[in-house]
Order: structure tokens, then sequence, then C-alpha cells
């Protein structure tokens, strides 16, 4: 018989807030991102017209300076069944863009329900390689794990089988702030690391390296599929991020087993780096409860600086699921007095720890920010403030400690701006 059972929470309003709101952002925006940034690809989507709107904006936004080609998928088009050739056809055109070595087929909600066989496309056309990249809504929920996926997909075929290992090179994965890769190699190369690769990054090049580094560093924990990508190669990945004083020591001491490095100078180096970082914490302290929510996996590397720093975090909330790159974190975190580390997570879940826990300041998304602001507290974006700014190892600890004592220490402008409107709203009704 059916499974006719009414949603929890369309059936019991008032046990469970509700989550019927948009928690995410469509994944194809984590893909483009990934996707459109590399020189020489020219991405293709396969989706209907509605999507196109929308996701077109996203290439302009993040200053790619190329254009999606997508075949027209009205209602027409599906009901025709001409998603195969249609999408041929926009990779017939994107090959024909000058300087074409890469076409990312990115599938989307509608070509993914309506099937878009891999065997009908081509693999390669003229120099460009095709490369299929499955990102629906349904099947990935949050554009950080569609950034996975895009990377998963592009190494699988561009990434040289026989390339030789150099033992002494590390991949570093994740889109970080510009400095913080320079940052971390100029520290690694002086443990005697003699190369490291970032990705996602702009060289196809890069990409072909892969399999030839001695071990993968995840700097943000969604990375999933591409790690066990690397784990399927023979290639060891190391756990955790160099953030924060106990957090950089343990990455810092891992790499260098890892890579084989000179335990000697790797001790050396990681003795100073660390001296380096507590003097920051002993100079910038912070005091204070504060709730992190997001979208990345990152949170739980805020937090873990935060606490370290000397505040108080009840509460971590992030999008992605649980997974074993983040659970020493999540460990850690628990061990010193977060009560909550919630996956998945829904904007309502975030806004009732607002209520239950009543933070001094919070680091959020953009709607949870907005909601905290509405009550006088101060709050983060972060995407637009704290992924701008570095945030690994030393240097990266001294800058968001500033800038978030620098922000607790605005709390009475916050509180102001609060009963400003307070008293604006009160004085337009009674006008
Ligand atoms: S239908 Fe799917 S692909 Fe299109 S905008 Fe919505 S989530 Fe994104």
């Amino acid at each position: 018989m059916a499974d006719v059972s009414i949603p929890l929470a369309m059936k019991q309003p008032d046990a469970k807030p509700c989550q019927l709101h948009p928690q995410s952002m469509c994944p194809a925006f984590g893909s483009l991102r990934v996707l459109t940034r590399i020189e020489g690809s020219h991405p293709v989507m396969a989706t209907d017209t509605g999507c196109l709107y929308g996701l077109t904006f996203v290439t302009h936004f993040y200053g790619a300076r190329k254009s999606i080609l997508a075949p027209q998928l009205g209602t027409a088009e599906l009901m025709a069944g001409e998603i195969v050739e249609g999408t041929r056809a926009a990779i017939e055109v994107a090959a024909r863009e000058p300087g074409c070595q890469l076409i990312p087929v990115v599938s989307l909600c509608v070509a993914e329900t309506a099937g878009l066989p891999e065997e009908m496309l081509p693999k390669r056309v003229g120099e460009a390689e095709v490369v299929l990249v499955r990102v629906p809504a349904y099947a990935i929920h949050s554009h950080p794990e569609a950034k996975d996926v895009a990377l998963a997909a592009l190494l699988r075929r561009l990434a040289d089988a026989q390339s030789e290992r150099q033992k002494k090179r590390l991949l570093l994965l994740g889109e970080v702030f510009p400095a913080d890769p320079l940052a971390i190699d100029n520290l690694l190369r002086r443990m005697g690391v003699e190369q490291t690769i970032t990705l996602p990054g702009r060289a196809i090049a890069d990409l072909r390296l892969a399999r030839s580094v001695g071990a993968l560093a995840p700097l943000h924990p969604f990375y999933k599929e591409t790690a066990a990508l690397f784990r399927s190669w023979d290639i060891p990945v190391v756990g955790g991020a160099p953030v924060g004083v106990s957090g950089t020591y343990a990455w810092l001491k891992a790499v260098g087993a890892l890579l084989d490095l000179n335990a000697k100078l790797v001790d050396e180096v990681v003795e100073e780096e660390r001296e380096r970082a507590q003097a920051v914490l002993q100079a910038q302290p912070l005091h204070g409860r504060i709730l992190v929510t997001g979208y990345e996996g990152t949170e739980l590397a805020y937090a873990r600086l935060l606490v370290e720093a000397g505040a108080e975090v009840p509460y971590v909330s992030t999008s992605i699921a649980q997974d074993p790159l983040v659970l020493p974190d999540e460990l850690w975190l628990r061990a010193r007095g977060t009560q909550e580390v919630v996956y998945r997570k829904s904007l309502e879940e975030d806004v009732a720890a607002l209520d239950k826990y009543e933070p001094d300041m919070v680091l959020g998304t953009t709607p949870f920010c907005s909601v905290a602001k509405e009550r006088g507290i101060p709050a983060m974006y972060f995407t637009n403030q704290l992924a701008s700014r570095p945030f690994f190892l030393s240097g990266g600890l001294a800058a968001t400690l500033g800038f978030m004592n620098q922000t607790m220490g605005r709390s009475a402008r916050y509180q102001w701006i609060q009963s400003f409107f307070d008293e604006t709203e009160v004085a337009d009704a009674s006008a």
C-alpha cells in the first residue's frame, strides 16, 4: 500500500518548528563557482529556462567573465524529449569558443528528472574534454556539497594516473581567502614540503597533477566525495585544518608525519607557530556567548577558534551533513561545553537557539543575521565578512579575532539601531 503519511511539520505544527522555507541556495551555485573559474572551461548547463534566468546571473556574480551556454528547454522541448539533442548542440557551440579545453555539462533538477544518459554525450569535442556533473537539488542538499561533486567529477576524468608520486608535495583543498594558501605554503616549505597545489583553482594543469601528491589536506570539511577519490588512489588525507592553536598544531604534525618530513625540523617550525598563535590569543581574548550558524561546515572550525580565545559557544549549526572530516571538531567542542551541534540545520532551528541562548554575538547566514540584528545583537555574515579575510594559521587567527572583538565592542551601537527602528515604527503607527 502506498505511503500516504502526512509530513511531520504539517501534521503537528506545534511539535516542531516549520521547516518549509528554502534553507540553502540552489546547488548549481556551488558547482558553477568551481567550474566557471577554470581557464579554458566553458560550462554548458542542462536545465529548464526558469533555472537558467537565475543561474546566468551567478556566472557574472563570480566574475568569471563568461556566460553559460544552455539549450532552450521549455515545456515543448521537455515534452518532446529534446534534452540530449539540445545539450549536444550546446556542447558543439562551447567547443568553438577560443581556447576551449574543458566543457563541464552541469545537469540540474529537470534534466536529471527527465534523464540525461552520459553515454549519449561526447567525451571529447576537438581539443575539449566533456565532463558530466550531476547536481540536482533533490540529491545534493547544499551548494558547498555541489562544489565537491563538481571537483570529484573533474578529477575522475582529468587527474593523470601516470603522473609520478612526489612524496613531499601537498594538495590543499578548498576555496579560501587568497592570502591563506600563500601563508600555508610559506610555513610548510620551512618544514620541508617541496610544493603545494590548491584546488579548486583556475588551472587545468593542477587537476592533471592531482594524483602526484603525497597527501591531500581538505581545508573545508565538505569535500567528502573528493577525499574518497584520493583514498581510492592510495593518497592519505590529512584531518582537521590549521585553525587556532590546537587545530594548527595537530594539522602541522599530521602533515609532517604523512609526508615523512624531518621530525626535528617539523617540531621547530610547529613550536614557533604555536608560540605565535598563543601570543595572538593572549593579546586578543574574547569574552561573551556566541552562536555560530552557517552553510559550509567551516562553522565548527570557527567555533573551535572562538572557544580557544575564551568565548562560550553553546550552539553550532551547518547545512552540510555529518561527516568523519568534521567529527574531531565536534568532539573537541562538545568536550568544552558546546551543547548542540546541528547538521542539515534549518533557519527555524537557528532562531530557536537565539531564543534559548540569548547570545552576545552571532556569526551566521544572511537571514539569521537579520533576525539577530532586529534584536540588537551584533551579527557577522559568513560569506561577506568572514570569508573575505584570512582564517588559517596565526595570521588568520589575529585577523579573525581582531574583527570579532571590534564587532562585539559595537554592541551598544546595534542596540541603539534597534531602538531607533522600534521608535520609528511606533511613530509611524501613531501618525
Ligand atoms: S529547479 Fe533545481 S536547478 Fe533549478 S533553480 Fe531550483 S534548485 Fe536550482
